[in-house]
């Protein structure tokens, strides 16, 4: 038999699948598909405009042609993106990885311990290199992270006017974004030459300024940013790692926050991403910072440990106050740069640094005068009157592009993979072949940074690769990722990434194309996005698809402003109310607000659904103010609403507009389209239901597809002023979207659907198997789930007094990745198994949830008491075994629950229980000093 990449990518076969149904009470996945979805959304004719399904090797021959036909330039454009040379031991080891790529957040620290390490690193390397107290788990790029710097310094200073005074040399993509974002929230942008002279008259609540600015000139914004403090604004600095290795950083400057991006640490460019962006603060304002932040806590034993600090799911408690919308951040690149900045040391990077500020130099020196500015790091800008254009074609002809900033000027930026022949050649393209010494021209001294940074042991003790290799296996053998056990993770789509999508990230034709370079240079990668426009456009019944937005989060964003937009072109103003229901994710209303929405929340029934009557009661009240609703389909309690369409009319009829969230596609792709059952605009998540690997927390895409009227609001270019992009490359976070082509080109529009009726039952056999053990919360028509199910612990906690939580750890003692946990509910576990897995792993994880119910029963009965019993001890160490034992389980119990001769190999978790309110008061979010852990 010959199998398809569907076959290798669904996990039951047939038999295997015939037993599931029969549990489940269907004859076939087509009656399956009628029982569980309403007639009414079910969509004959769909996918008739994909290609047919082709095997890996095919995929990967079509791939291959897409990379060839791009030109992999010399990259000298420079603007925040700069070629980097990976060492490969962390390419194989980390990056190719899938004990690192197909890990989850880290919300269950016991078993994240691995990554949180790592991006305890990344917090410390980006604090130090800034000279800030504190920095969070990675933004989602450095225009991004300068957009939440603006809000953040704006929560800080609230007193004064809504205005930000924003230097002129800041990167202009970053510019534009900042645009995007302080319209919809009411503040004003002032754009002024800071370092010409003082500030600008009126208030301002911040400054933004850039080091080294898009020109390469290095000012010393010392006096700036103490002006600004003096007229009660506070300051963030946009600045460049690699070069805040040899000049004084932001944070000795007085700066209070600093933003970036970590990309040229190793992380190709890609076309544009994905890397990680970061955030660093003084710490008044730790409370502040948007996204993730690692902290240091203690374990049951008083052991230290990491987990998530503060606002873990922020924006599921805080909502529409949340700090920001970010869910997905970008950990794999986070880890990469940090790992990098670990294998090189302080020294290493400085050393590179110099080596970057010394091409620069010579360039300077070789064209005599012309060097606008005497002080830069990497970027020469150039006078050369009325002849740019000339010198960026001469140099495109020996394969280098350059930077044309206006007829009169070029920029040249150098970078780590710089070579004096590229100098010369530059040199060339200027005319000017003799290369003169380097003291004939100008250039300052750059080098003023005298503080020591990464001195913590992390950035000593791995500089021989095989000190790397085994750091970074000592690490990933830490966690749970997907290379291990399934993780039933609901609402997150943990499935599998096949190692034929990844495949293709890493080679040159995808990875080195920097996402300023001319369009000529990358036909291959346009085709590709085109294609998987046109895809995606077909899946969801959508007219129009943007892929730029860098994770689900952004493309809510982007679709809300859609709507936004719309209204406001229509002359309706006042429609600036957005219905969200109660059981909806956290970052729907925080995005709302971030598109300047007001939030209202619309009640759910009983058995889950939305309340169409509270429904028309919400309506009624807003009337005219009604801007739109946001609804998530199947909803967030797993089950298809039977109503949807209905729902969609009623919103439509009073003259809004309906954002469907597609993060739960993985229960409609080949069944039904939101575009064609109600929504005018959806974001997807290609990090969910189209295979690209959630990295840890990241990266992710999140395309934002809309209906024809809403076209012409879907983001633009970024280097274009007023293009409302929301993300600083074009296209996102392209060099992975082959990830997504590759999938949906190996599946074809059966082995789609099919993927997708499998993901259905494999829901249902689990939900009808522990039904009897853990009531389902929510069923819809014929007491059917979606893609995935809630198991309600709430009796049974009241009980036995046993949580969500002491199931959710003792399950790492089986070997098990908790599902999620008190989402939408509290009290809850959500289970989805997706697709990918097999019976027999559907089977492990059911017979660990049943003996975690009998050890449940255990302690209802009185046999173990509350506090001492195996699931309050949750997760057990090996370490914990040795010495005194003074429970009354035993200690075969606390490790193998199911029995040594039980042959699933033992997952041991480093750490026990992790105090989290502990970390909370105690914060720590750098490598704390060695004597830390002395007492
Ligand atoms: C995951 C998810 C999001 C957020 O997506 P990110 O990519 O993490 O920003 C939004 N809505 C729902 C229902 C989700 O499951």
């Amino acid at each position: 038999m010959t199998r398809s990449f569907a076959d290798r990518h669904i996990g039951p076969d047939r038999d295997e699948l015939r037993q599931m149904l029969d549990v489940v009470g269907v004859a076939s996945l087509d009656d399956l598909a009628a029982a569980a979805l309403p007639a009414g959304i079910v969509d004959g004719g769909v996918l008739s405009a994909l290609p047919g399904a082709v095997g890996e090797h095919e995929a990967l021959a079509e791939l291959a042609v897409f990379a060839a036909s791009n030109t992999v330039a010399t990259s000298m454009i420079g603007l925040g993106y700069y070629d980097t040379l990976t060492p490969p031991v962390l390419v194989r080891n980390l990056l190719e990885n899938p004990a690192w790529y197909t890990a989850y957040t880290p919300y269950q620290p016991e078993i994240s311990q691995g990554r949180l390490e790592a991006l305890l690193n990344f917090q410390t390397m980006v604090s130090d290199l800034t000279g800030m107290e504190v920095a969070n788990a990675s933004m989602l790029d450095e225009a991004t992270a300068a957009a939440e710097a603006m809000t953040l310094l704006r929560r800080a200073n609230r007193s004064v006017a809504a205005r930000l005074l924003v230097d002129v040399d800041v990167f202009p993509q970053t510019k534009t974004v900042l645009a995007t974002r302080a319209e919809p929230l009411g503040i004003e942008l002032v754009e002024a030459d800071l370092a010409a002279g003082g500030l600008p008259e009126g208030e301002f609540f911040g400054v933004l300024l850039q080091a080294p600015g898009a020109s390469g000139r290095i000012v010393d914004w010392a006096p700036v940013i103490e002006a600004a403090h003096e007229r009660g604004a506070l300051v963030a600095v946009g600045a460049d790692l690699l070069a805040a290795t040899l000049i004084t950083p932001p944070g000795e400057q007085g700066a209070d926050a600093c933003f970036g991006t970590t990309q040229r640490f190793g992380v190709p460019m890609g076309f544009g991403g994905p890397h990680a962006g970061y955030l660093s603060v003084r710490s008044q304002h730790a409370r502040q910072l948007p996204g993730r932040l690692v902290g240091v806590s203690v374990d049951a034993d008083g052991a230290p440990a990491y987990r998530l600090a503060l606002q873990t799911r922020e924006q599921h408690i805080r909502r529409e106050k949340a700090t920001s919308n970010i869910c997905t951040a970008q950990v794999l690149l986070a880890i990469v740069a940090a790992m990098y900045a670990c294998y090189h040391g302080a020294d290493g990077l400085r050393a590179i640094a110099r080596r970057v500020h010394g091409h620069a130099v010579t360039l300077a020196a070789g064209l005599g005068g012309a060097a606008v500015h005497d002080r830069f790091f990497d970027t020469v800008l150039v006078r050369v009157p009325g002849g740019a254009e000339a010198v960026v074609g001469k140099a495109k002809s020996r394969g280098i592009n350059l930077r044309l900033v206006d007829a009169d000027h070029v920029a040249v930026a150098c970078d780590e993979a710089t070579t004096d022949a590229h100098i010369a050649a530059v040199l060339e393209s200027f005319g000017t072949s003799s290369v003169v010494e380097p003291d004939a021209g100008v250039p300052v001294p750059i080098e003023t940074r005298s503080s020591d940074f990464l001195t913590h042991p992390a950035f000593h003790r791995y500089h021989t690769e095989t000190a790397m290799l085994r750091y970074l296996r000592e690490l990933s053998d830490k966690d749970i990722a997907l290379d291990r056990s399934m993780i039933p993770l609901g609402s997150c789509t943990m499935k599998l990434n096949s190692t034929a999508e990844m495949e293709p990230i890493t080679w040159p034709g995808f990875a080195r194309l920097h996402p300023y370079a001319p369009v000529e240079d990358a036909p291959g990668l346009l085709r590709l996005i085109d294609d998987l426009q046109n895809w995606l456009a077909e899946i969801t019944g959508y007219d129009s698809v943007s892929l730029q937005p860098n994770a689900g989060s952004q493309g809510e964003y982007a679709g809300l402003l859609a709507i936004r937009r719309y209204h406001l072109d229509r002359g309706d103003v006042h429609r600036d109310t957005c219905l969200i229901p109660s059981s909806a994710h956290g970052t729907n209303a925080a995005s709302a607000a971030m598109a300047g929405l007001r939030v209202e929340v619309v009640k759910c029934r009983a058995n889950g659904d939305v309340d169409l009557d509270d429904l028309r009661a919400k309506i009624a009240d807003h009337a005219d103010r009604l801007a739109c609703i946001m609804i998530t389909y199947p909803s967030t309690h797993g089950v298809f609403e039977q109503e949807v369409a209905e729902l969609c009319a009623l919103v439509h009829d009073a003259g809004g507009q309906v954002y469907v969230d597609g993060a739960n596609l993985n229960a409609l792709v080949g069944l039904a389209r939101p575009g064609r059952f109600g929504g005018d605009v959806s974001h997807l998540n290609l990090h969910k239901t189209f295979c690209i690997p959630h990295g840890g927390g990241g990266p992710g895409v999140g395309p934002v597809a809309v209906r024809a009227h809403l076209a012409k609001y879907l983001p633009g270019d970024p280097l274009e002023p007023g293009s409302h992009a929301v993300s600083a490359a074009r296209y996102g976070s392209a060099s992975i979207l082959p990830i997504t082509w590759a999938y949906i080109r190996m599946m074809g529009a059966e082995g789609l659907r099919r993927a997708t009726l499998t993901a259905i039952a494999s829901a249902n056999y689990v939900a009808r198997r522990l039904d009897e053990y853990f009531p389902v919360l929510y069923t819809g028509e014929h007491g059917m789930v979606a893609h995935e199910c809630i198991l309600d612990l709430r009796e049974i906690t009241k009980r036995s007094g046993v949580t969500v939580d002491d199931v959710a750890k003792r399950l790492a003692d089986y070997g098990f990745h908790a599902p999620t946990m008190s989402f939408p509910v509290a009290g809850t576990l959500m289970v989805e198994p997706t697709e990918s897995e097999n019976l027999a792993e559907l089977d492990e994880f059911v017979a660990a949830m049943i003996g975690i119910r009998r050890e449940i029963d255990q302690v209802a009965d009185g046999v173990w008491p509350v506090g001492d019993n195996p699931l309050r001890g949750a997760p057990h160490t090996a370490a914990g075994l040795v010495g005194e034992w003074d429970h009354p389980y035993s200690r075969e119990i606390a490790v193998y629950p199911r029995g040594l001769s039980h042959s699933r190999v033992k997952v041991w978790p480093p750490v026990r229980r992790i105090d989290g309110a502990f970390g909370d008061r105690n914060l720590v979010c750098t490598c704390p000093p060695l004597e830390a852990y002395a007492d």
